[in-house]
C-alpha cells in the first residue's frame, strides 16, 4: 500500500516491542526486582528496595561522533517506551573504546538528547552513566570467568586466531592455549593488566564452543591490551574490554530490563545471554537479567547515517561542519529548522519492526509541516526579486510617496495572534517568475493586459516591462486599479485569477536566504556499492539575496516562519543577526521541491 508521504504516519505505528513489554508486565517478570538506586553488582542491588521503575531501557551511544537521525529513532524508542510504561530510560555513554572518544562528543550527545525532548533526571536521580565507570567490575568479572574455567588467555598471533575461528562452513579449531589451567590464566591476565605485555601480544577469550554454528560463540575475545589514554580513566588501564563483553554487563549493572539494539546484533544475543547467565551463576550479577531485543534500523532516503561517512563529509569539506543544515545530525537538523516534535513524530510513526527500513524523506518534511502549519507566523518574502512599478500611483493617491497601509493576519487560523502591518508603495519587489512577457498556458499572474491582486493589497493591471541590453526583464510596469484594497468594500469589485506576494521597496528587509535541498541526488546514495561522492547534489545549497517583510527586521534567531507561497524557514541560529538576517529553508510547502 502506498503511503502518501505528505501526510505524517499515524502517531503509534506497529511496534512488536510494546507487545513484549506488555507481556512482561502482565507476567510480572520484573516485579519486586530490587534496585539500589545506582548501578552495581548483585550484592549492591540485593540491598536495594523494589525498583519503582516498571521497566528500564537505555540509549547507549558511543561518544565518538555526533548523533544523527538514525540515533533519533533509538532515542525515541528507548525513552518513549520507558515513558509509556512507567519506566526509566538511562542515557549511557558507551565509552569502552579508548581511542576515539572525546568529551566534546559527550557534551554534544547530552545536548542533542535534551533538545529532542528527553531527560534522564527522574525524580531527583540522574540516570546518566558511563560504561567506563564499570571497568573495575568488568575486570573482576573477567577474573571470575577465568577462575570458573570460562575464559583463557590466548597468546596466538591475530592471524592464527582468525584462522582458528573457522568460517560459516568450517568449524573452528582449538587454540593451543585453550586448556591452560585457571591459575595460569589468572597470572597471565594480571600481567596483561600490569602492562607486562605488548599491545596485541595476547587477549582474553571466553571459553565457549569452537564448533558452534554461531561464529560469535567460538571463544570470542573479551579483553585486549591497548595502551591508550581514556577520556575518563586516563592511563589507569592498558587493557580494555571488547564491546560485546562490556555491553551486556553494562545493561545488567544498571538493571536494564529491555535492551533494545539494531538487527546486526542479533547474532550476538547468544553470547549476551551466555555471559550474563554465567556471571549471575557466579553470584556477580543480579537476576532477573536483562534481555536483548533487536529492531530494524531506520534509514532515510537521500541521507547517510554512518558516523564514519558523515565524518568524511565534514573532513572533505563537502559540508561546512557537523551542524551544516544539510547534515542528518541532530545538530544539523536543528540548525536547518526541523523541530524536535517533527523528528519525534517521524520516529514514532515508523514503530519498530524486525527489518531495516528505508523511510521516504518526504515523511520527515510532512511531519515538519504538520507541526509548523498551525504555529509558524506568516510573512511575505521575495526570493528572486524583480522590480514592479505602479505607474499611476500619484494619479490615484495624489503623491508619489504615498504609503498605503496593509494588514495581514500573523497566522490565518489564529486571529488572537493579531495582525502584521506594512505599507504598499509605488515601487515593489515581486518574484521574477510571477511575471511572463508571453504567458504560458494557464498562467494567471502578471503579463501585459492581465490583472492580479497584490496579496493583502490592491489589484494591479500589468502594462508591460523594461529590459536590459541582454533582453533580461529589469522592471515590470503596472497600473493600480483604484478602490480594490483587500478588506475594503471594493475588494471584490474586480475579479482576478491570480494573487502574488510582494514586499515594498521602501521598507523591505534585505536578507540572505539559503535554499537547501538534499545532499544527494539519489534516494539511496550508496545503492549498488557506489561511492556517495558520485551522487552529491551540486545544488544542495543555493544562497540568494532576498527581500523580507519589514516585521522580520527584528526576528530572533531560531524563529521559524512560513514565507507565504515558499515554505518554512528558520532564522539561522548561528549566523542570523538583527540587521543582517540569515534564513534557512527548512522545506517547501508541498512535496516536489519546486512548490
Ligand atoms: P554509526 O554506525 O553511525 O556509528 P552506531 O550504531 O555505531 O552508529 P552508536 O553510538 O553505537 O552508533 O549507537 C547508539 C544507538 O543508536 C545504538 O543502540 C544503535 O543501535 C542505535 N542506532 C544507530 N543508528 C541507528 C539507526 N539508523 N536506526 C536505529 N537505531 C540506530
Ligand atoms: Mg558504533
Amino acid at each position: 500500500m502506498a503511503h502518501d508521504p505528505s501526510t505524517p504516519p499515524p502517531a503509534k505505528a506497529a511496534n512488536f516491542l510494546r507487545a513484549i513489554i506488555e507481556r512482561d508486565l502482565e507476567a510480572g517478570t520484573y516485579d519486586q526486582r530490587p534496585f539500589a538506586g545506582s548501578p552495581g553488582d548483585a550484592a549492591h542491588h540485593a540491598a536495594g528496595a523494589p525498583d519503582p521503575a516498571r521497566i528500564r531501557t537505555r540509549f547507549p551511544p558511543e561518544p565518538n561522533g555526533y548523533l544523527h537521525v538514525g540515533h533519533a529513532k533509538s532515542i525515541c524508542l528507548n525513552f518513549g517506551l520507558a515513558r509509556d510504561y512507567g519506566g526509566v530510560c538511562h542515557l549511557r555513554l558507551d565509552d569502552t573504546n579508548p581511542e576515539q572518544e572525546e568529551q566534546e562528543y559527550v557534551d554534544a550527545i547530552e545536548e542533542a538528547v535534551r533538545w529532542l525532548g528527553f531527560d534522564w533526571d527522574v525524580q531527583g536521580t540522574r540516570h546518566l552513566y558511563f560504561a567506563s565507570d564499570y571497568f573495575d567490575f568488568m575486570y573482576r568479572a573477567a577474573e571470575a570467568l577465568i577462575g570458573a574455567g570460562l575464559a583463557y588467555v590466548d597468546e596466538q598471533s591475530a592471524d592464527a586466531m582468525r584462522a582458528g575461528r573457522g568460517d560459516f562452513v568450517t568449524p573452528g579449531s582449538a587454540s593451543p592455549f585453550r586448556d591452560r589451567a585457571p591459575a595460569e590464566n589468572l597470572a597471565r591476565f594480571r600481567q596483561m593488566r600490569e602492562g607486562e605485555h605488548a599491545d596485541g601480544a595476547m587477549v582474553l577469550r571466553a571459553k565457549i564452543d569452537m564448533a558452534s554454528p554461531n561464529i560469535n560463540l567460538r571463544d570470542p575475545t573479551i579483553y585486549r591490551i591497548r595502551r591508550a589514554t581514556h577520556h575518563n580513566t586516563g592511563d589507569k588501564w592498558c587493557i580494555y574490554p571488547m564491546y560485546t563483553y562490556a555491553h551486556p554487563i553494562e545493561d545488567a549493572l544498571e538493571r536494564i530490563t529491555h535492551s533494545l539494539c539494531t538487527l546486526e546484533f542479533e547474532d550476538q544475543r547468544p553470547f549476551y545471554d551466555w555471559l550474563l547467565e554465567n556471571l549471575a551463576d557466579l553470584g556477580l550479577l543480579a537476576r532477573p537479567l536483562p534481555r536483548q531485543y533487536e529492531f530494524g534500523r531506520l534509514n532515510l532516503t537521500y541521507v547517510m547515517t554512518s558516523k564514519r561517512k558523515l565524518r568524511a563529509l565534514v573532513e572533505e569539506k563537502i559540508v561546512e561542519g557537523w551542524d551544516d543544515p544539510r547534515m542528518p545530525t541532530l545538530f544539523g537538523l536543528r540548525r536547518r529548522g526541523y523541530t524536535p516534535a517533527a523528528i519525534r513524530a517521524m520516529a514514532d510513526g515508523t514503530g519498530a519492526s524486525k527489518t531495516n527500513i528505508w523511510l521516504d524523506y518526504a515523511v520527515l518534511d510532512g511531519c515538519l509541516r504538520a507541526d509548523l502549519e498551525g504555529q509558524a507566523p506568516r510573512a511575505m518574502a521575495v526570493l528572486d526579486p524583480l522590480a514592479l512599478d505602479l505607474t499611476n500611483w500619484a494619479e490615484v493617491f495624489g503623491r508619489d510617496d504615498h504609503v498605503e497601509p496593509c494588514r495581514a493576519p500573523a497566522h490565518p487560523q489564529r486571529p488572537e495572534r493579531g495582525a502584521r502591518e506594512f505599507g504598499l508603495t509605488r515601487t515593489l519587489w515581486i518574484e521574477r517568475d510571477d511575471f511572463a512577457e508571453v504567458p504560458p498556458k494557464g498562467f494567471h499572474r502578471l503579463y501585459p493586459g492581465n490583472k492580479v491582486r497584490l496579496k493583502y493589497g490592491l489589484v494591479v493591471e500589468c502594462t508591460g516591462c523594461e529590459k536590459d541590453a541582454a533582453g533580461r526583464v529589469t522592471r515590470v510596469l503596472a497600473r493600480v486599479v483604484p478602490d480594490t484594497r483587500s478588506g475594503t468594500p471594493g475588494a471584490d469589485a474586480v475579479k482576478v485569477k491570480g494573487t502574488i506576494t510582494w514586499v515594498s521597496r521602501h521598507d523591505a528587509v534585505a536578507a540572505t536566504v539559503r535554499l537547501y535541498d538534499h545532499l544527494f541526488t539519489e534516494p539511496q546514495p550508496e545503492a549498488g556499492g557506489r561511492d556517495f561522492r558520485e551522487t552529491l547534489n551540486p545544488t544542495s545549497l543555493v544562497t540568494v539575496r532576498a527581500w523580507l517583510e519589514p516585521g522580520l527586521a527584528r526576528a530572533a534567531a531560531d524563529l521559524r516562519v512560513q514565507f507565504e507561497r515558499h515554505g518554512y524557514f528558520v532564522a539561522d541560529r548561528l549566523l542570523h543577526a538583527e540587521g543582517a538576517p540569515v534564513f534557512n529553508r527548512i522545506t517547501t510547502l508541498r512535496d516536489g521541491r519546486a512548490a
